[in-house]
Formats: C-alpha cells, structure tokens, sequence
C-alpha cells in the first residue's frame, strides 16, 4: 500500500521524476503533520506560512524552519536537561 508522503505527490501524475517527487512528498508529510509545540508541549502546531508556525492550544505564533518545527535552545526546560 502506497505510504502518505507517496500519495501527496500523485497530483504530478508521471511529471518532474521519481526521486524529485518522493523528495518533496517526505518534505510535504513533515510540514503537514501536527508538530510539538515547544511552550505548552502539545501536538497542536500548524504551518502557517515559511518558518511560521502557530499552536492552536495555547495560541503562540513563532518561528521556527521553514518545513519543520525544531526544539529552540532559549526555551528548554528542565524536562530536557535531564536527558
Ligand atoms: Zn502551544
């Protein structure tokens, strides 16, 4: 069975290549799926546009990478200095 990010790129048809394809579907299926919010820690961030991300939880707009939403350094918590 076809995975998610293989499906997403079907709308190309036979268009631009195999691998070019399944590159932007992995890329795709990440900036699509609910992230971490790194203030309240629920799945519950949305892309909103290029590096912008907002919690529909706790309502923080902040930015982050472009296609995915990494831990920012300024807002480590104790949780993660244990590991
Ligand atoms: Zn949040």
């Amino acid at each position: 069975m076809a995975e998610k990010h293989e499906k997403a790129v079907k709308r190309f048809g036979v268009r631009y290549g195999r691998t070019i394809k399944k590159k932007l579907g992995l890329i795709e299926a990440q900036q699509r799926k609910a992230h971490q919010c790194p203030y309240c820690r629920y799945p519950k961030v949305s892309r909103k546009s290029a590096g912008i991300w907002h919690c529909s939880k706790c309502n923080a707009t902040f930015t982050s990478r472009a296609y995915t939403v990494t831990k920012p350094a300024a807002v480590k918590t104790e949780q993660d200095l244990e590991i």
